[in-house]
């Protein structure tokens, strides 16, 4: 049976972290603003976050990591990206670049590299996604080509997070005409060139474009057997569909919060607004749907961590949690009134956020999909 009631130590730790991202991170976050944060300001940024179990949690002892579990994980990213979400996603990628890792890299790589990402010495970046290449990812271009005990990589990769802090690219390539395989690039090894991406929000993190231009890497940094890229593809989003889901959730909670203060504060027709129904009836709404999403992805990480198969319940959660974000975020906006829509007001923030959280790692649409599939067994996209 699965258990989400909090640990004593999870409890200790959650609150603690609390108080430090209140007290410290916030303040520095909005003085900052919503402009790119450099390299060196992010790193002791997620540094610190490490310390409470953000990346490490979840991973062996013997690379550094708390030989803890990702319910734990999960927990501690919700609190960073409740305060902020492009503090808290360096840290998603390095967790799962690192999964990717643990399972799948040799073990001269792992002694190489693991370390460093869990304690984020080192961003490791993600690259799927192309130009051509976005919901279909079995359609990737980016090629590599053997030559003797290299390959010779040619490509290019779009929306990369942690693209211009990374040090390590996890790139997804053809390596046949019908195969796909991973092939990490060290990028003081091989290099590449990066070009950040400006967007509606999340701009203090990075998403960018990558160009692979003959880039040579050694046969022996592919990542798990040669042809098996879709498959560990798949693996790897039912953990990032989960960190999606919590992204959805934080947000949501954060314009939760955010309402039920304004609402209780603001008065209209001789009351806090609070009072009046159909407002009530938003904060109910939101407040039921914050805890269904994260039920789900509780349900979700649990099931991955347990070894069982969960395409369909990552899929769920990662849809609802991120859809109720879009959903709750606009009636905190419309909560806030006039006042909603300015800079004075974090929930104005939150709704240019939310927006972007339905598109990465397999849209709603995709999700669905997945879903359907699971229960008719009938496939839906080609
Ligand atoms: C902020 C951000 C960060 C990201 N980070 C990464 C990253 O680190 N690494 C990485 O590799 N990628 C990353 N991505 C890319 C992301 O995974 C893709 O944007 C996403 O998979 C959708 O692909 P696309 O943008 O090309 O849209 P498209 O695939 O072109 O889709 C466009 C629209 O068509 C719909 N659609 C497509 N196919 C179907 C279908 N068969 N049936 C019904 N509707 C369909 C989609 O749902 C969508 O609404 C990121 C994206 C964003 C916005």
């Amino acid at each position: 049976m699965m258990n989400f009631n909090r640990s004593e130590e999870q409890n200790m730790v959650l609150e603690s972290l609390r108080r430090f991202l209140d007290a410290e991170v916030e303040p520095a976050f909005l003085e900052h603003g919503e402009g790119f944060i450099p390299r060196d300001k992010m790193q002791a940024w997620v540094k610190q976050f490490t310390d409470y179990g953000m990346i490490k949690a979840p991973h062996d002892e013997q690379w550094g990591g708390f030989g803890m579990d990702w319910l734990t994980h999960l927990m501690v990213f919700e609190e960073i990206a409740y305060t902020s979400l492009d503090l808290a996603t360096p840290g998603f990628i390095n967790c799962v670049g690192a999964e990717m890792l643990s399972q799948l890299a040799s073990a001269e790589m792992k002694e190489k590299y693991l370390a460093d990402v869990l304690n984020c010495d080192k961003f490791i970046a993600l690259g799927i996604s192309e130009p051509d290449v976005g919901s279909d990812v079995a359609a990737v271009k980016t090629r590599a080509v053997r030559e003797g005990d290299h390959w010779v990589i040619n490509g290019e990769k779009t929306w990369i997070t942690n693209g211009e802090y990374s040090d390590l690219l996890i790139c997804t390539c053809r390596t046949g005409d019908n195969e796909i395989s991973h092939i990490l690039i060290d990028r003081e090894e091989h290099g590449y060139d990066v070009m950040g991406i400006k967007k509606l929000a999340l701009n203090g993190q990075s998403t960018a474009q990558i160009f692979l231009s003959d880039v040579r890497v050694p046969v022996s940094n592919t990542l798990g057997e040669q042809g098996q890229g879709l498959k560990n593809t798949m693996k790897l989003f039912e953990y990032a569909r989960c960190h999606m889901a919590m992204w959805g959730v934080a947000t949501a909670r954060r314009a939760l919060d955010e309402s039920i203060k304004y609402s209780q504060e603001r008065s209209q027709h001789g009351k806090p607004i609070a009072g009046h129904q159909l407002i009530a009836d938003k904060l109910a709404t939101m407040a039921t749907q914050v805890d269904a999403a994260r039920l789900l992805a509780y349900r979700a990480i649990t099931l991955v961590e347990s070894g069982i198969r969960a395409d369909k319940e990552c899929s769920m959660a990662k849809w609802y949690g991120t859809e109720i974000a879009v959903n709750a975020t606009r009636d905190a906006v419309q909560i806030h009134g006039g006042n909603g829509v300015t800079k004075e007001f974090v929930v104005e923030r939150l709704a240019r956020e939310a927006l972007i959280s339905p598109i990465p790692d397999g849209t709603t649409e995709i999700q669905k999909l997945l879903i359907a599939r699971c229960l008719t067994g009938i496939q839906a996209f080609k």
